[in-house]
C-alpha cells in the first residue's frame, strides 16, 4: 500500500474501480468456526457492547456473538431516521418479536403488547432514542442489596456513572433548538469519546420550550443536572441522534461497524439460541462446553463449541427463557414445561418489574410533529425535521405527587409488603428477594428526590394531538416471565403483574392528575384546546382509575428478570455477573438491575454492558484495562458504507479451523487487488 492511503481508501478506490465484492471489516457472517473462546447470546443492545470490547480487550482471544434477528439493512432507512421510530414503526415488522402480556386482571384483563427488538442492536434499533439516566441514589441502593458480595463495589454511582459516560459522545444542541426548545446542560455530566451519539433533535418545537414552563409553574424545578446523578426535576433529555447525519446512534452503528476487524470476531445474525449445553459431571458447577442454535426457525439445530464463557445478552425476556430452556431454574416451572432441571436455580424470571404508562391527550391549536407528516407538510420530508424526536421528560419526586402525606404514603406502601409478595414461587429465597427489594424502594428511594412517576411530552401523535405520559418508575408490584413448553420457538410467558399492588394505582393515579395539571399551566394551556382523553368527564378517582385500567401500557422498560441479588433472595446473578451454580455463564443486559430504575433504559443497559465487558477483560487479562473504541467521530462515514458491505456478506462463506472467518480472507485478498492496482498506476 502506498503511504498516505488508509486501508479504508484503498478500498473504497478499488470498489470504484472494479466492483469487486467486499466484506466490510466486520459485517455480520453467515457462516462461523467450530468454536469460540466467549459466545455472547444476542447481538442487541448489550450483547454488541459486550462483544466489541471484548474482542479488542482480548486480542488473543475469539469472540462471537448470536442473534435472532436479522442484520436490519433492508429495514435501514427505518432505523435510521429519528421520526420514523413513530410514523413508520418497526414493531409491524419482523424486527420486532412482538409479544404480549398474559391477560392482566388489574388492567381490564388486557394482554398488553410487549415490542422487543429483534435484529443486530435489539431495542436500541427500535425504540424511541430517549438517553436519560438513572439516580445516584438508586444505583447505591442497588449495590446495598448486594452486602459484601465479591465485586460488590462495581455497582456503585461513581463506577455506573463512568461506565455510562464512557459509551457516550455529547454534542451540545444547535442555539436554535436549544432556545426554542429551552434546553439546559451541563456539558460536564457527559462523555466525549464514547460510541454512542447523545445528542438534540437538529428541529424543535415551541411547545417543548412551553413544556418546561408549563412544569416549572406547577411546582416541577427546570433542571440542568439530570444527567449526574440528580436526574429529577423538567428538563429536554439527549436522544441516541448522531448529529453529524442526523440518524439512529445505536449498538450496531457504534459498537460493531466502525471496529477494525481483528480476525477474532464473529457476528451472526438469524441464529435463534435454544439452550446451552453442559457438562454436569460437576452437579454443584455445571460448566457449559456449547451453544445450540438454529438458523432457521427450528427446523434445524447447530452447536457452537465454548472454550471459556458464555455471556446471555437477550434481553429482559430472552435471558431468562434461555436459561429455563437449558434446564436452569425453577424446578416446579421446568417440571410442568418438560424440561429437565440440570441447576435448580428459582429467582430465574422473578422480580420482573416494568414501567406501567398512560397518556393524557389534548387537540391543539399549535403544528405538531404529528400533523406535518400526517398532514404532508413541506417538511415531511426534510432531514432536520424528520431528526426530531420527543424528548420533554420531568421526574417527579414523592413530595412533588403526594405533598405532606409523602411519610403516611411510605407506611402504607410498607404495611402492604407481605400481602404482595409473589404467590407464583415455592422459594422463600424468592419472596425474602421480593421484600428486600420492595424495602429498598420503599425506605431509600420512594422518600428521596428520586422520580417515582416520569411525566413525558408527546407531539408526534397520528390525529395531531398533543399526549402528556405518565408513567410509574418503581413498581411494588413484581411480576415474572416463565414457559409453559420445552420447545424453546415457543415465546416465553410474560406477566408483569401490572398494579396487582393498590400501591402503584395509587402513585400512578396521583401522576396522571399531575400531567393534567401540567396541560391546564400556562404557558402550554393556551395551545392545548380540548382534552380527547379520558376526557371532561372523567374526574373522579374511580373514574381515573378504571381509565387506567383500560388505557395504559408499557413504557417498553421491563427490567430484573435476572437480578443481582445473593443467591437465598432470588439472586440469578452475583456482583460479577455469574449465573450461580453455572461455571461459566454470565448475564449482562437489562434483565440484571434488581430494582426498576427511574430511567429509560438505554443508559443504564449501557452501563451495564460497559462494566460487563471490564469485568470479563479484567478477570482474563489483570493488565488490560478495555481500551476505547473507535470513536464515535468516525461513526457517520462508516455507517454510509457498512450498509452496503453488511449486505453483500451475504456472499460470505466458509470459515477455516483456527476460527478466522474466511472473510478476512476475501478482505486481505482484496487489498492485495487493490494495491496492484496502484503500484501500476
Ligand atoms: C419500542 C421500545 C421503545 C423504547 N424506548 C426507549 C427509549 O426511548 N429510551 C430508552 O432508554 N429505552 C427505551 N426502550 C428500552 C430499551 O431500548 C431497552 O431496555 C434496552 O435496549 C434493552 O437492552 P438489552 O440489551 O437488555 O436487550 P435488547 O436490546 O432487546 O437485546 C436482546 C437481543 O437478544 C436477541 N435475542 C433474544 N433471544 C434470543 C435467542 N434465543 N437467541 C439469540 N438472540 C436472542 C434479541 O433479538 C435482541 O437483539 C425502548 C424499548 C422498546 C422495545
Amino acid at each position: 500500500m502506498r503511504p498516505g492511503f488508509s486501508a479504508a481508501q484503498v478500498v473504497s478506490v478499488g470498489l470504484a474501480i472494479a466492483h469487486l465484492p467486499f466484506v466490510n471489516a466486520l459485517a455480520p457472517r453467515t457462516e462461523i468456526a467450530d468454536s469460540y473462546d466467549f459466545v455472547i447470546v444476542g447481538g442487541g443492545q448489550a450483547g454488541l457492547v459486550i462483544g466489541g470490547r471484548l474482542s479488542q480487550a482480548l486480542k488473543n482471544h475469539t469472540v462471537l456473538v448470536l442473534e435472532a434477528g436479522g442484520n436490519g439493512d433492508a429495514y435501514r432507512e427505518r432505523i435510521d431516521t429519528p421520526a420514523y421510530s413513530y410514523f413508520d414503526s418497526l414493531w409491524t415488522t419482523p424486527l420486532n418479536w412482538a409479544y404480549y402480556t398474559v391477560p392482566q386482571p388489574n388492567a381490564a384483563d388486557r394482554e398488553i403488547e410487549w415490542p422487543r427488538g429483534k435484529v443486530l442492536g435489539g431495542s436500541s434499533a427500535i425504540n424511541g432514542l430517549y438517553l436519560t439516566r438513572p439516580g445516584e441514589i438508586e444505583i447505591n441502593a442497588w449495590r446495598d442489596l448486594l452486602g459484601d458480595m465479591d465485586g460488590a463495589e462495581n455497582w456503585e454511582w461513581d463506577s455506573f456513572f463512568a461506565a455510562m459516560k464512557k459509551s457516550e459522545n455529547f454534542t451540545a444542541p444547535s442555539s436554535d433548538v436549544a432556545k426554542t426548545g429551552d434546553i439546559e446542560w451541563d456539558a460536564s455530566d457527559h462523555g466525549t469519546q464514547g460510541p454512542i451519539h447523545a445528542s438534540y433533535p437538529g428541529y424543535m418545537f415551541e411547545q417543548v420550550g412551553q413544556w418546561v414552563q408549563s412544569l416549572a409553574n406547577v411546582g416541577v424545578a427546570i433542571s440542568n443536572q439530570m444527567y449526574n446523578g440528580e436526574p429529577w426535576g423538567a428538563g429536554v433529555s439527549t436522544s441516541t441522534i448522531n448529529p453529524t447525519n442526523w440518524t439512529r446512534s445505536y449498538s450496531r452503528t457504534g459498537y460493531l461497524d466502525p471496529l477494525p476487524d481483528l480476525g477474532n470476531y464473529d457476528v451472526l445474525a438469524n441464529a435463534q439460541v435454544t439452550r446451552l449445553i453442559f457438562d454436569t459431571s460437576n452437579k454443584n458447577n455445571l460448566t457449559a462446553t456449547g451453544v445450540e442454535y438454529t438458523p432457521d426457525g427450528g427446523n434445524t439445530t447447530k452447536t457452537v463449541k465454548v472454550n471459556k464463557e458464555v455471556i446471555l445478552s437477550a434481553g429482559a425476556v430472552g435471558s431468562p427463557a434461555i436459561l429455563m430452556h437449558s434446564g436452569v431454574g425453577p424446578k416446579d416451572v421446568l417440571s410442568s414445561a418438560g424440561v429437565d432441571l440440570l441447576s435448580e436455580l428459582p429467582g430465574v424470571g422473578q422480580h420482573l418489574q416494568d414501567h406501567f404508562s398512560v397518556t393524557v391527550t389534548w387537540d391543539t391549536n399549535q403544528e405538531t410533529s404529528g400533523s406535518i407528516y400526517y398532514d404532508n407538510g413541506s417538511q415531511k420530508n426534510d432531514t432536520l425535521y424528520l431528526s426530531y424526536i420527543d424528548d420533554g421528560v420531568a421526574y417527579v419526586n414523592s413530595t412533588g405527587l403526594y405533598g405532606t402525606n409523602v411519610s403516611s404514603t411510605q407506611q402504607s406502601i410498607l404495611a402492604a409488603m407481605d400481602q404482595y409478595a409473589p404467590n407464583t414461587t415455592y422459594d422463600q429465597g424468592v419472596v425474602a428477594g421480593y421484600k428486600a427489594i420492595y424495602n429498598s424502594t420503599a425506605t431509600k428511594i420512594f422518600t428521596s428526590p428520586i422520580g417515582q412517576v416520569e411525566i413525558l411530552f408527546m407531539n408526534s401523535d397520528a390525529n395531531g394531538d398533543i399526549g402528556i405520559t405518565a408513567a410509574l418508575q418503581h413498581p411494588y408490584s413484581h411480576g415474572r416471565i416463565y414457559i409453559n413448553s420445552s420447545n424453546p420457538m415457543d415465546y416465553p410467558i410474560i406477566d408483569p403483574n401490572y398494579f396487582a399492588n393498590p400501591s402503584d394505582w395509587d402513585i400512578l393515579l396521583h401522576g396522571v392528575k399531575l400531567a393534567r395539571l401540567v396541560g391546564e399551566a400556562d404557558p402550554l394551556k393556551s395551545t392545548l384546546t380540548n382534552e380527547t382523553s379520558p376526557g371532561a368527564a372523567v374526574q373522579s378517582d374511580d373514574d381515573l382509575l378504571q381509565w387506567i385500567r383500560e388505557a395504559a401500557g408499557t413504557e417498553f422498560h421491563p427490567s430484573s428478570s435476572c437480578a443481582m441479588l445473593p443467591r437465598d433472595q432470588g439472586g440469578v446473578v452475583d456482583a460479577n455477573l455469574r449465573v450461580y451454580g453455572l461455571a461459566n455463564v454470565r448475564v449482562a443486559d437489562s434483565s440484571v438491575p434488581p430494582t426498576a430504575l427511574s430511567t429509560h433504559l438505554m443508559a443504564s443497559t449501557y452501563g451495564v454492558a460497559e462494566l460487563a465487558a471490564e469485568i470479563i477483560s479484567k478477570f482474563y487479562n489483570p493488565s488490560t484495562a478495555t481500551a476505547p473504541l473507535l470513536s464515535s467521530s468516525t461513526n457517520a462515514t462508516k455507517t454510509a458504507n457498512s450498509t452496503a458491505s453488511a449486505s453483500s456478506s451475504k456472499k460470505t462463506n466458509g470459515s477455516n479451523t483456527n476460527g478466522t472467518p474466511s472473510s478476512l480472507h476475501i478482505f486481505t485478498s482484496l487489498l492485495f487487488v487493490v494495491a496492484v492496482m496502484f503500484s501500476s498506476l
